[in-house]
């Protein structure tokens, strides 16, 4: 068979060689049946019997879940089983098969079918999410009674390369990494929350193929490179060797920088740079410590409100989970947790009015300001793990000084309120902005006089100020990080934040691309937040490139015209610098 070469975006590095499974979107085509009333009690034994399956199922994959990524992901699940329970659900399916003669995936088929059209038209927007949890229930069941359970990615009997239309931040949070080499989506862009969940799961990830799809079948004989975006479909045999001779150097690349976590990251001219772990949960401290993370420069709180049940966390749910993150790391090690940063690309919880938000819409502190019963509970929570370690507070989405204000101002007076009813509290916890709406970039020196630091997402300040959706594929290729534009708003604030000797970290995805920090390090960036897996080769660039160097990079990029421009300039020099790729232990 031909050889074919499929390019996407590549998110999550490494090679995977392997057979392809690809995921179907529905279950295909549902036959309709008519039974002999003597078949008829068979058929509900069948009907209970996939129930019974369906049930185990989910909460394996609810334990393996809360295993892996911690219980506020495990919850997604809640509302799937209710539905399982639910005599408004089943009864309708029972009478089709026992009343009508209609074989089980028939009925379930129709009911769940009528069930998602009767949601679908409801004003609540709670209720309106429930459909969506019938549809996924439904597939669920007609899977296991069409005989299709293969498509389950948890648990899987052999090594495959994951091709799917997309994948939620839950599905790829619970895929089974004993057997998944790799995956592929049509859907998604490089800052998109999956892909962001692929780097964390160090799973070798291409997103926003367009069509892979189409072009891939089970079965298929595939080659994924992560790093590039490339999957090469029936490759030949002198491909395949040389992607095997790529995996191997890979790995071997990847233990070696591992083995130096204790190494520190000093330029060879003596300018220590702190390199930081982005985490989403407190099952992410293992990777965080083994890649050597000086501390947490983001914890991503938005997880423990990820419950399909309605519920939002308690003050005692973001309590146990953030203490859990301080007493991990070291004592003294910082560990900055972010407020609530749901809205925008994040779907909101149930209980917050479900899935898409507008991008500009209420988002972060917007939301908490707005409500208290949502910002109390998380701030006391906080507050109270604030004893158990070194904890920074950031808030995310700022947009001008009073948002500030107030939270500090309501921060305070619940810090007030629990030293008051004898609750334990540390003094001055440190409490920073997220630099990520471009107005907020503009008036930095006026930040400056209330925050303790700063943390630029560029994950979204990239999105708004080039106007470019972070999650869509069709504009991927504008979300362009080296953009002048962008270069020179971000060497704004690195100039105000020294100037007013505010502390300046920068948490976004571009930190853990070599080409994007060789520029960030030269424009003062000296604290940078990044997936774990990241960290060893961002260590092994600072170890090899002197601060007067990466000085002058940053100051000829800012002069260029154009993102094409800063990139080839960019590239260049890295190669200069490190001749034999900038994974090599320096
Ligand atoms: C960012 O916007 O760069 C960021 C770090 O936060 P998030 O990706 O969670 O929006
Ligand atoms: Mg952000």
């Amino acid at each position: 068979m031909d050889s074919m070469l499929r390019e996407g975006i590549g998110v999550s590095p490494g090679v995977a060689i392997g057979t392809a499974l690809v995921v179907e979107r529905g279950v295909g085509e549902v036959p309709e049946l008519t039974l002999a009333p003597s078949a008829s009690a068979a058929e509900m034994a069948r009907l209970d019997a996939a129930i019974e399956r369906v049930r185990r199922e989910l909460l394996d994959v609810e334990q393996l879940a809360g295993r892996e990524v911690g219980e506020g992901i495990a919850q997604i699940f809640d509302a799937q089983k209710m539905i399982l329970d639910d005599h408004g659900f089943l009864n309708p399916i029972r009478a089709q098969i026992n009343d009508d003669l209609r074989n089980a995936e028939w009925a379930v088929q129709v009911v769940g079918a009528e069930l998602q059209a009767r949601f679908a038209r409801i004003d609540d927007a709670y209720l309106r999410a429930r459909g969506a949890d019938i549809e996924t229930l439904t597939t669920h069941l007609l899977r296991v009674l069409l005989g299709q359970s293969a498509s389950r990615l948890d648990s899987l009997g052999e090594p495959v390369i994951v091709v799917a239309y997309d994948m939620s931040p839950a599905q790829t949070a619970t895929l089974d990494r004993d057997h998944v080499l790799g995956f592929v989506t049509d859907a998604g862009g490089r800052t998109s929350h999956t892909a962001i969940m692929a780097r964390a799961l160090e799973i070798p990830a291409i997103v926003g193929m367009h069509d892979a799809t189409e072009h891939v079948h089970t079965g298929d004989r595939v080659i994924l490179d992560g790093a590039d975006g490339r999957l090469i479909v029936h490759p030949d045999k002198a491909t395949e060797r040389e992607y095997r001779h790529r995996r191997d150097a890979y790995r071997e690349r990847e233990a070696e920088l591992a083995s130096q976590r204790e190494h520190e990251a000093v330029t060879p001219d003596g300018h220590t740079i702190t390199l930081h772990a982005n985490l989403e949960s407190a099952h992410e401290i293992e990777a965080a410590r083994r890649h050597g993370a000086a501390g947490v420069g983001l914890f991503r709180s938005e997880f423990l409100y990820l419950r399909a049940d309605g519920r939002l966390p308690d003050e005692e749910r973001h309590f146990k989970e953030y203490r859990a993150v301080l007493e991990a790391v070291a004592a003294t090690a910082p560990v900055t947790i972010r407020t609530m940063d749901l809205g925008g690309d994040k779907n909101l919880p149930d209980a917050l009015g479900g899935e898409h938000d507008s991008l500009l819409g209420l988002r972060g502190i917007r939301r908490s300001l707005g409500d208290g019963s949502l910002f109390e509970p998380q701030v006391r929570g906080l507050l109270r793990a604030s004893a158990y370690g070194n904890l920074r507070i950031v808030l995310p989405f700022i947009t001008e000084a009073a948002e500030v204000v107030a939270a500090r101002q309501r921060i305070g007076d619940i810090a007030d309120d629990l030293r008051a009813a004898g609750e334990a509290v540390a003094d001055d916890i440190p409490i920073g902005a997220m630099l990520e709406v471009p107005a907020a970039t503009m008036i930095v020196e006026h930040l400056a006089d209330h925050v303790d630091f700063f943390s630029v997402g560029t994950n979204d300040l990239i999105q708004y100020l080039l106007a470019v959706d972070r999650t869509n594929d069709a504009v991927a290729h504008l979300y362009e990080p080296l953009h002048p534009g962008v270069l020179r708003v971000l060497d704004g604030i690195a100039t105000t934040a020294r100037e007013r000797s505010v502390p300046l970290s920068l948490c976004g995805e571009v930190a853990a691309d070599p080409l994007t920090a060789m520029v960030l390090l030269g424009l003062g960036f000296d604290e940078l937040s990044m997936t774990p897996g990241s960290i060893p080769v961002i260590r092994n660039l600072v170890r090899g490139l002197p601060m007067s160097e990466a000085r002058l990079i940053a100051s000829h990029a800012l002069t260029l015209p154009g993102a094409r421009e800063v990139e080839e300039f960019a590239l260049s020099q890295l190669m200069a610098h490190f001749p034999g790729g900038f994974l090599v232990a320096g």
